[in-house]
Order: C-alpha cells, then sequence, then structure tokens
C-alpha cells in the first residue's frame, strides 16, 4: 500500500520472512483460522479447500508467495536494536547499520515473549519448564506427567496432544473463551466474519482495553473439525483442575472457582451463539436449525492442590499467554505495563504507527485477515502526515 502511494519504504527483518511462524510454533500447530480468512491486500487462499486449516509449512509459503507478488522491500537478518526520535523522524540502529526515516510503522508483532507468571520461580528444581516457543511435540518434553497452565487455544491445543501421546495431564483453567468449531453447519469463524462482529471497530467497542486482552478461544484447526473444549479433553482423560494460584512448599495450589469460570464462558458462548441467530434470521441467511451445547461439565471434587515433588509431574507447559518485546523502543510511548498507548495505530509521537496488535483498528485485527483494512486506513493517515 506504501508502494501503490510512490511512498519510499523499507521493511526490517531480524530473521526471515514469515519468521514467528517459522521459528516460534510447535510442529502440530495449524492455523485455527479457516483457509478462506487467510487472505492479505489483494492476495488470498486460492486452493481447493476454503474450510480447511494451513499447517506451518503452507502459512510460510502463504507470507512467502505475498512477499514476493508484491516485491516487498525486506531486509531480512536485520535486528532493529535502537530507535530514538530526532529532528524530523526517527533513528534507527540495526544489526547492519544505521539508517533514519520520517515515519515509522511498529509491525514487530504482539507475540514476541511468552508470558510466564512469576510463580515459576517457586516451583521445585526437578520440574522442567516449556513455553509454547521451546515445545516441539510430546517428545521433546521429559517422559511423565504434564501440567498444562491456560486453557486458551494454546494450552487446549498442547493439552489435547499430549494426553493423545499416552501423558497423564493436567490442564490449568482460568478465564477462558469457548467456542464450538462448528455452528448451523457453518464454521463458528464463518459467523464471526458474517454476522460483522469481526468488522467492529475499536472506538465502538465499550471497554476496548479489556476487548484486547482476552484470551484467545478455545479453537483448533483439524481436518476432523473437531471441538476442542473442556468437555472434549474431559472426555480423553485430561484432568482439569482450577486456576494456578500459589505454589508452598513443592505443591501447586489451585483455586476452587472452577463452577463460576465455566457458567461464566458457557454464558457468553451462548449470548453469541444468540447473536448469530439473530443476525440469521435479519439477513434470512439459509443455515441449519440453532444448536445449543451441554454446558461445561464441572467436575466432581476438583484437585485443589497437587504435589509437584513427587515425580509424577515432570514437567509444565506455560500456555499463559505472550507478549510484545519493546526493549528496543526508546520513544515515550509505553504505559507502565509496558504496553504501546495508540489511537487504533496511531501513536502518541509524530508518524509513529502501529500494525499486528489485538483488535488495533477492529476485532479481526488480531489475526492475519485483519492487516488489510488497518493497513489502508493507517497508510492513509501516514501519507496525510507526510
Ligand atoms: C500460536 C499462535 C497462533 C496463531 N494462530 C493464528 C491463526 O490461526 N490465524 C490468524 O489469523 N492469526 C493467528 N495468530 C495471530 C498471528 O500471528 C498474527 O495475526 C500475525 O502474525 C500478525 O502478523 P505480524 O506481521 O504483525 O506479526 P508477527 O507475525 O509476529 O511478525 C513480526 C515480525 O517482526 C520481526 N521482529 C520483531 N522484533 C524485531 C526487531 N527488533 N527487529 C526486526 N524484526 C523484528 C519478527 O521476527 C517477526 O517476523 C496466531 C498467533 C500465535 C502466537
Amino acid at each position: 500500500m506504501l508502494g501503490e502511494r510512490s511512498i519510499e519504504h523499507v521493511v526490517l527483518e531480524r530473521g526471515e520472512v514469515a519468521n514467528s511462524w517459522r521459528r516460534e510454533r510447535w510442529d502440530s500447530l495449524r492455523l485455527l483460522t479457516p483457509n478462506s480468512q487467510s487472505r492479505l491486500p489483494g492476495y488470498r487462499y486460492q486452493g481447493a479447500d476454503p474450510d480447511g486449516f494451513m499447517t506451518m509449512r503452507e502459512v510460510i509459503g502463504f507470507i512467502d508467495g505475498f512477499a514476493a507478488s508484491i516485491a516487498a522491500p525486506v531486509r531480512t537478518h536485520t535486528e532493529v536494536t535502537h530507535v530514538r526520535p530526532v529532528e524530523d523522524g526517527y533513528r534507527i540502529v540495526t544489526s547492519q547499520g544505521e539508517l533514519q526515516c520520517r515515519s515509522l510503522v511498529i509491525a514487530s508483532g504482539a507475540c514476541n515473549v511468552p508470558s510466564v507468571p512469576a510463580l515459576r520461580d517457586a516451583m521445585p528444581s526437578s520440574i522442567a519448564h516449556v513455553t509454547p516457543f521451546d515445545y516441539r511435540n510430546p517428545q521433546s518434553l521429559p517422559g511423565g506427567g504434564v501440567l498444562v497452565v491456560g486453557a486458551s487455544a494454546t494450552g487446549v491445543q498442547l493439552a489435547d496432544e499430549l494426553r493423545r501421546s499416552g501423558r497423564r495431564v493436567l490442564l490449568s483453567v482460568g478465564e477462558h473463551v469457548r467456542l464450538p468449531r462448528t455452528y448451523r453447519g457453518r464454521d463458528v469463524l464463518w459467523w464471526m466474519e458474517a454476522s460483522g462482529i469481526w468488522n467492529q471497530r475499536y472506538d465502538e467497542i465499550d471497554d476496548v482495553e479489556r476487548a484486547r486482552n482476552l484470551p484467545s478461544p478455545q479453537l483448533v484447526g483439524s481436518p476432523q473439525r473437531t471441538t476442542l473444549d473442556l468437555n472434549a479433553l474431559n472426555a480423553q482423560g485430561v484432568e482439569i483442575v482450577g486456576r494456578l494460584a500459589a505454589v508452598r512448599d513443592g505443591r501447586a495450589l489451585f483455586s476452587g472457582g472452577l463452577r463460576n469460570q465455566f457458567a461464566l464462558a458457557d454464558l457468553k458462548m451462548n449470548r453469541l451463539l444468540e447473536s448469530f441467530d439473530e443476525w440469521a434470521d435479519r439477513a434470512s441467511v439459509e443455515v441449519s436449525p440453532p444448536e445449543r451445547f451441554e454446558p461445561t461439565r464441572v467436575p466432581n471434587a476438583p484437585r485443589l492442590s497437587l504435589d509437584l515433588a513427587n515425580g509424577e509431574i515432570r514437567s509444565i507447559v506455560w500456555a499463559t499467554g505472550f507478549r510484545p518485546d519493546y526493549r528496543w523502543l526508546d520513544v515515550p510511548v509505553l504505559d507502565r505495563k509496558g504496553r504501546l498507548q495508540h489511537e487504533g495505530g496511531v501513536v502518541a509521537s509524530p508518524r509513529l504507527y502501529a500494525m499486528g496488535l489485538p483488535m488495533l483498528r477492529r476485532r479481526k485485527s488480531t489475526f492475519i485477515h485483519g492487516a488489510e483494512d488497518d493497513a489502508r486506513d493507517v497508510v492513509e493517515h501516514l501519507a496525510q502526515a507526510l
């Protein structure tokens, strides 16, 4: 889009094109968004399986294809190590030398570092700690039982894979977003798009800060189109426990509020499905009849503590989210929690912009296909400012 407006530009990338998909994902991962939603500006999935889910190899091929199609001026293996404001622009220090620009778009990603709670340091030394960036497959963990902490997309997928490999698996569940894979015969993310929810703008959402920090939905992209909610995991033999609250004397302590957590997630899911139904009625869409799903089953006597020192649990997978890394950014635009302050991608420093953050300008900004509309808006602002 910058090229279309003849704005001279360069893209600095510390690794290769599609680096996060090459380096920071586990072997079995597929996108949880269907192929029909694999879209970048002027470029979309063209294959024969619009309802399928790309493997990592396919995602890399897709992004490489896009970069080639627009002849993106990418300088690979060029890490940005320092950025500071200077008169009329920004001074950029990279691993390949320095440069200066009038305008800067921060597109370094929302998920540069796995977020791991400080509780980790209180764990017995016999426990191996694994983040989604280290995890590749079940064989990459020491033998024995696994505690997976966090039950959003990453946590449920890894708990499922580890359980299928024959491990004992406990899944620690806090606030989560439950979704069925399909609803009334269509993919649930088709509904998000068709009903207009994904196009909701950031300035129309009541509490955008909260919305930006919501966990990812419990979804997996699999050829079988399976729903991977807590009932499915429970049926497979994954032991569901509450939020990891503390570690004391070698024991993990879990909070007891599972019933409330489940009721809230079920309620929110049902409200969303009702909004789909209302939209389908209004728009006279031809879909199969409404469905309702079994409430999340609460374990009879959920475990409140776990001995981490007796050797039964050998590893902990921290599926507790990710955060961006702005250590290189020497511009006063971060809040006290280190989050980039911006208004729909417009950062409070002259001609400084952001892309690729959760709900940057729309609900869909969190996903690959959100980039097109966001880039159009951000580039419009940038062009005016220049
Ligand atoms: C586990 C996981 C699964 C996901 N699944 C889906 C999905 O199914 N569907 C979907 O639509 N979205 C999914 N997402 C979200 C998706 O990753 C983002 O929407 C998308 O990657 C945003 O692209 P981006 O280019 O903004 O960020 P990224 O893909 O994170 O790219 C940022 C790039 O910046 C580079 N970089 C960072 N710091 C520097 C630096 N200092 N100097 C130079 N280069 C730097 C990185 O190497 C990287 O290549 C998933 C995210 C994760 C973490």
